[in-house]
């Protein structure tokens, strides 16, 4: 893999396509930030709408090339785990260029890359496992079955919060079934997918399977989303972001994956011990400085312990330490935007002005050492209303609004009270109160008494707001696969077709 941090440095990056870094034929670059200086650290091509046909039509060739098609599933699958030795290899410098590039803690990062690669193992094995099925018709002497097969050229465009991962959830299952793909990864963390497509090549997947096209939204990701030639698109961002992308498609009949943004609602009852559920509700809405698309960032508390709750969330949201993400000892980064920060501040001071209360952090963090970068403190926001903005709108970052409720019904009533479907949790001892909410609420991902813990071998996606189509699990390969119906006759006979006859 010869990107590497190093490499990126001051360097131009190009876009991939057919097996091949090419420039982008605007000549234009634009910048990627450092996080922690908010300082340009290289550049990455802007491609426009003709790189993005170029790398359309080297997938649609790769697409029909027998050296892919006619590969058989179980080659298919040795390549995937070829390809996961090889992440594994490099897992730590995938790390590093992440962590650069969006600020993202390293320790997290390195977890991350370290566990990726049994996200491809656990897809290679089913390369040879989606199977059609037989049907029984009312006729004698037929056979009529199912067939799963590729759909094509899928586009995929990925965010900046943990792109190589959020990738692999999609592109493990497109792989192994046989699908070729051009990516647009974020402007914001691009560096990583370059990376990866080298060690895809590497792993000896033919050329122009994965090609991959940098820049902004607004040229090559429109021009993805409008191609014509595109089977699939899956985007993983923002919901506005989302509802422009699926009308694009929609104009060419082009089905979508969508998987959108959140305001996710987590509910504390009496009968849990305080220090876990707080530690559940830290960790389910903090992680990641608050930018995760599951972030639990509306807290509802059982009215008879909300005091002591929200002292011992105050006091364990003060012990945060917020620092550079290449240390130790950091639990929250900056944020990896500039306009995110600015947007957060806005959010919290708008919330106070609606008659919120700022109980922990509310600012950027004083600290001299952290003032060039754009960090944010762990905020808990109290006396907090669901119609107020911060609670309505999903901020993408450290903030948390905790209100109380009194029963199950208000409280159901509030948790479902959001225009997001994305993740929800609950701590309880009380198994029949846990399965009525997992009943009841709006939300692909119900947690109960744990949060943030995803898998990729269950199926996660949103409601509402928050999209539709699932990664994860067996769910997944149907997503990328298409069903082909096929009906044989073997009579020996053809009827006159114009001769009925009534049973
Ligand atoms: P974003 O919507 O701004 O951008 C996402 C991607 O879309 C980027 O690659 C961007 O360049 C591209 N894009 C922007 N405008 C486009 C356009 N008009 N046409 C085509 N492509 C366009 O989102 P973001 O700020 O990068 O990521 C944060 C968002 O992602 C949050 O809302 C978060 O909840 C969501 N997210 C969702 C999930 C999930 O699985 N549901 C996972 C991670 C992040």
């Amino acid at each position: 893999m010869k990107t590497t941090v190093k490499s990126l440095e001051g360097s131009r990056q190009n876009i991939i396509i057919d097996g091949r870094f090419v420039k982008p034929n605007s000549g234009q670059y634009i910048p990627s930030y450092d996080p922690t200086t908010g300082e340009s650290w290289y550049e990455l091509a802007e491609a426009d709408s003709s790189d993005v046909d170029a790398a359309v039509g080297a997938a649609r060739a790769a697409f029909r090339n027998p050296a892919w098609r006619r590969m058989t599933q179980t080659d298919r699958g040795k390549l995937m785990r070829r390809l996961a030795d090889l992440v594994l290899e490099h897992a730590d410098e995938l790390a590093l260029i992440e962590t650069r590039d969006n600020g993202k803690l390293i320790k997290e990062m390195r977890a991350q890359m370290r566990a990726m690669p049994d996200s491809y193992i656990y897809f290679a094995g089913m390369a040879d496992k989606l199977q059609g099925e037989t049907i029984p018709v009312n006729k004698l002497d037929m056979m009529n079955f199912n067939l799963r097969e590729p759909i094509g050229v899928v586009g995929m465009i990925t965010p900046w919060n943990s792109p190589l991962m959020l990738l692999t959830g999609t592109l493990a299952p497109c792989l192994a079934i046989g699908n070729t793909v051009v990516i647009k990864p974020s402007e914001h963390a691009t560096a990583s997918t370059l990376a990866l497509a080298e060690l895809i090549a590497e792993a000896g997947f033919p050329a122009g399977v994965v090609n991959v096209v940098t820049g902004t939204g607004r040229s090559a990701g429109e021009a993805l989303t409008r191609h014509r030639d595109i089977s699939k698109i899956v985007f993983t961002g923002s919901t506005d972001t989302g509802r422009r992308i699926a009308g694009n498609a929609a104009a060419n009949l082009v089905p979508c994956q969508m998987e959108l943004g959140g305001k996710s609602p987590h509910v504390i009852f009496s009968d849990v011990d305080i220090d876990h559920a707080v530690n559940g509700v830290v960790a389910g809405v903090f992680a990641a400085a608050g930018q995760t698309c599951v972030a639990g960032s509306r807290c509802f508390v059982e009215a008879s312990v909300y005091d002591r709750f929200i002292e011992a969330l105050v006091a364990r949201t003060n012990r945060i330490k917020v620092g550079h993400p290449m240390a130790d000892d950091t639990d929250i980064g900056p944020l990896a935007l500039a306009a995110q920060v600015s947007k957060v501040e806005s959010y919290v001071s708008s919330g106070v002005k609606e008659g919120a209360r700022i109980a922990a952090g509310g600012k950027r963090p004083p600290a001299e050492d952290l003032a060039r970068g754009w960090y944010f403190e762990p905020t808990v926001m109290i006396e907090a209303q669901n119609d107020m903005g911060f609670m309505r709108d999903e901020l993408f970052g450290p903030v948390v609004g905790v209100m109380p409720f009194v029963s199950e019904e208000e409280m159901i009533t509030l948790a479902n009270d959001t225009r997001y479907g994305l993740a929800s949790g609950i701590w309880t001892q009380n198994i029949d109160r846990a399965m009525r909410f997992a009943n009841r609420i709006d939300a692909g991902t119900v947690w109960i008494n744990t949060y943030r813990s995803a898998a990729y071998m269950s199926a996660n996606g949103g409601f509402k707001e928050s999209g539709y189509g699932r990664r994860g699990g067996f769910e997944v390969m149907r997503e990328f696969s298409r069903l082909k119906n096929v009906v044989i006759d073997y009579s020996g006979t053809m009827q006159d077709p114009f001769v009925i006859r009534l049973r």
